[in-house]
């Protein structure tokens, strides 16, 4: 047995959902308000049967490790010891020992697909003239295109073969490509949603390559501007940032780093000599990234375009950095300037520097500009938000610091604000609530289930139930015209030649990865159970129905090439198959 099925075992993941959030009983499931994102009707839903969640809002889902994993914002092994110790379970040495070898071994081969395919698109980039002059035309010159082995992924037919033959010659099988999520497996083929992307490696803060961020340059591309690398517990958005491995000793030098929001700002302002800088993966600041930049410089300075500075997104970051105890400087770019462009111009970055405002006034500035224009509606709102975020402070003199600050932009007496505050920091509901309050931001909708059909779905989810009511025929052929993901799935689940009568879903769930859990807990929790025969085979039905012609067409192949022994099986199958039909009127 290994460490997640331990826990699992031992710990039920109702008893630790309602440690976050109140589920009321709804048929066979439990509903309430998801703690991911929030909502006022209830989408999160547990199968306390099948020991999984999934929330129709932001489509997050898994068992009760990845549950606590993300909520807890920690990996799969962290949140089983976590479980573990709040449970008082205690764990076998044995059973720990081989989770953390198993653990070590699997990022492993992550990081080695990840540098091995960042290898061949930085080779790949060098021989393509089209990808060259795209970044020398942005401004980049070969010495930052090697420090950051940029690299690109050819769309042409024989580049995938040529990857994975790379990949290959260096002990790395397709299987890890499929699983770093650099490869994909379509109905029939491989493709990558890298094709044709210059391609903008990502390392921690130890140099392991992670993840990618694809970038379409072509000019009739339509396709969205970036791809990231999907997220696994080797590559979590919200805790890295480009190029810090790259930065890091000159961070060090300086005591300071610039935190900027791509990886094209982060390598133009590299370009030109700021090398004490890293980027955001396209996601907001997150907690882990203050604490991260802060075990390496004092001093950070955060970019904001000049069309980008939203309120909400101050406001949010300057809560994130009092949590953290940060303080900041914000620079601000002239209006409709981003790094890039600004240093392009001939732009002077440290000079803007020394003009730069801590965050606590800049926020304060930055909702204090239309201030007065406000109706007075809006201006308590305002206030108040603000007196909020002050509330969570823990340091007193700072808090009157800043109240006083806010008096001048407000123009409200400072005791009026301080008693507004003392009234806030008694109300230990709101502030509860605002500590809690989480960005949904990095919940991206997976969208491989999107061309999936509700009849597809039924059966997946009445062969996952070891329904009876299906003949093992039956079976067969589903398995065979399912499209994918769900085929790959249940040929997973349904090795062939083994008659797992009495399979137990918690085994099969485990024998999944986690994209393919989220799959299952997805589908399952939104299709639900098929229970009477009659209209299950009603549904069997339609399904070959839909798949006969190529079930014909494919029989005529499969016999040609199979011995005498298959050849009477696969006729007997087809032929009951075929009579079943006719017998309907199917076909
Ligand atoms: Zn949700």
């Amino acid at each position: 047995m290994n460490l997640f099925d331990f826990i699992k075992t031992r710990i039920p993941i109702l008893n630790v959902i309602q440690d976050y959030t109140s589920l009321k009983k709804a048929g066979k499931y439990w509903k309430g308000r998801c703690p991911f994102h929030s909502e006022k009707t209830a989408s999160f839903t547990v199968s306390p049967e099948r020991e999984i969640f999934y929330c129709f809002g932001c489509h997050l889902s898994g068992d009760v490790i990845s549950f606590v994993a993300k909520i807890e914002n920690c990996n799969q092994l962290e949140a089983a010891k976590l479980l573990a110790e709040k449970h008082k379970i205690d764990i076998p040495e044995d059973i720990m020992g081989q989770a953390h070898s198993q653990n070590h071994e699997e990022k492993q081969k992550h990081f080695d697909a990840c540098r091995h395919s960042a290898d061949w698109f930085h080779e790949s980039l060098k021989s393509s003239k089209i990808a060259l002059s795209y970044l020398k035309k942005r401004g980049l010159d070969e010495g930052t295109i090697n420090r950051y082995k940029i690299g690109y992924f050819p769309g042409d037919l024989g580049a995938i073969k040529k990857l994975i033959k790379h990949a290959q010659s260096n002990s790395i099988l397709t299987k890890n490509l499929i699983e770093a999520n650099i490869l994909f497996e379509g109905k029939s083929i491989l493709y990558s949603p890298f094709e044709e992307r210059i391609i903008f490696p990502i390392t921690d803060h130890l140099g392991r390559f992670c993840g990618f961020g694809g970038r379409i340059f072509k000019p009739n591309d339509e396709r969205a501007k970036y791809y990231n690398s999907k997220e696994n517990p080797s590559f979590t958005k919200g805790s890295l940032l480009f190029g810090l491995d790259l930065a890091k000793k000159e961070i060090q030098n300086k005591n300071a780093l610039f935190l900027v929001e791509g990886y094209t700002d982060c390598v133009a302002m590299a370009q030109h000599g700021i090398q004490n800088v890293v980027a955001t993966l396209g996601t907001s600041c997150t907690r882990d990234h203050l604490k991260l930049v802060s075990r390496y410089a004092e001093q950070l300075f955060i970019i904001y375009d000049g069309d980008n500075a939203g309120e909400a997104a101050v406001l949010r970051l300057t809560k994130l950095c009092w949590e953290s105890n940060i303080d900041p400087k914000v620079i601000m770019l002239p209006r409709g300037e981003d790094p890039a462009s600004f240093l392009e111009k001939g732009g002077d970055l440290l000079k803007l520097c020394s003009k730069s405002q801590d965050i606590f006034m800049f926020f304060l500035n930055t909702i204090g500009k239309g201030f007065t224009g406000l109706t007075l509606n809006k201006k308590l709102q305002t206030i108040r938000e603000f007196i909020q975020v002050i509330g969570q402070l823990d340091d007193d003199l700072k808090k009157d610091i800043l109240l006083q600050n806010a008096s001048k932009v407000f123009e409200v007496p400072f005791d009026t604000l301080k008693k507004e505050l003392d009234q806030i920091l008694e109300s230990p509901k709101q502030a509860l609530h605002q500590a809690q309050e989480k960005s949904t931001s990095d919940h991206q909708e997976d969208d491989s289930l999107k061309k999936i059909t509700n009849l597809e779905k039924q059966l997946f989810c009445a062969i996952l139930d070891d329904n009876d009511l299906i003949q093992e025929t039956d079976k067969e052929y589903i398995i065979a015209y399912m499209a994918q993901p769900l085929k790959g799935i249940l040929e997973k689940l349904n090795p062939k030649g083994l008659n797992e009568n009495n399979h137990n879903f918690k085994d099969l769930f485990n024998k999944l990865n986690n994209i393919e859990q989220k799959i299952v807990a997805q589908v399952l929790l939104e299709t639900g159970r098929i229970e009477e025969a009659e209209g299950l085979n009603e549904l069997i039905l339609q399904f070959h129905k839909s798949n006969w012609k190529t079930i014909v067409n494919d029989i005529k192949i499969l016999l040609s090439k199979a011995n005498q022994d298959d050849t009477q099986y696969i006729l007997q199958n087809f032929l009951k198959l075929k009579k079943k039909l006719l017998d309907k009127g199917l076909i």
